[in-house]
């Protein structure tokens, strides 16, 4: 099974990654959290995309795509993976169509998450105070909704072409949210 999960910043596509993952026995990738791990570590990554992130914006697609080039080749891999936050522009989604292409394999499903704007920005700003991450503040919440909107909202209806997109409500308890993806996921299969 290999999946893309997509959404707005805060629609909780973290959350539902994982539940996901461990319900279909695959990795969650998530590419914010290896870049947080690696700034956490100070790496000569985590260094050089510490600014970016802590300012909202996408990191180039050139040091993205490598990381998850040499992620999805690993052999936890071989059953399948969730990727989450990635592809995010264009020419991530071409690079990731190459990657499985190089890899033999196709994509089974992307998931779009679909949340009320408002509601997003309630979200984060609450998991902001609750000692969330360094970027939820108000300022860097409103950049980060308004480049998914210019950037990452598009590839929605690129997938959509393709036939591959799966729409899930992503507001309510989150056990009742997994169910909705996983009946939507096993409809399809
Ligand atoms: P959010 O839910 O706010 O989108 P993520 O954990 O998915 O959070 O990503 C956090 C940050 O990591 C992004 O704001 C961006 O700076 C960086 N990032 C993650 N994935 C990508 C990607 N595919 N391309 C570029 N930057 C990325």
């Amino acid at each position: 099974m290999r999946l893309l999960i997509i959404g707005p910043p805060g629609a909780g596509k973290g959350t539902q990654a994982a539940q996901l993952a461990a319900h279909y026995g695959i990795p969650a990738i998530s590419t914010g959290d290896i870049f947080r791990q690696n700034i956490a570590e100070q790496t000569p990554l985590g260094v050089e995309v510490q600014h970016i992130l802590d300012a909202g914006g996408y990191v180039s697609d050139d040091i993205t795509n490598a990381m998850v080039r040499d992620r999805i080749a690993h052999a936890d891999c071989e059953p399948g993976f969730l990727l989450d936050g990635y592809p995010r522009t264009r020419a991530q989604v071409t690079e990731l169509d190459s990657m499985l292409e190089g890899l033999g394999c196709a994509l089974d499903a992307v998931v779009q998450l679909t949340v009320d704007e408002d509601e997003v920005v309630q979200r984060l700003l609450l998991r902001a105070q609750t000692g969330g991450r360094t970027d939820d503040s108000e300022d860097t919440i409103r950049k980060r909704q308004k480049i998914y909107a210019e950037e990452t909202a598009p590839l929605v209806d690129e997938y959509g072409h393709r036939g591959l997109l799966v729409r899930v409500d992503g507001l309510g308890e989150v056990s009742h949210v997994t169910e909705r993806l996983v009946q939507a996921l096993d409809a399809r299969r």
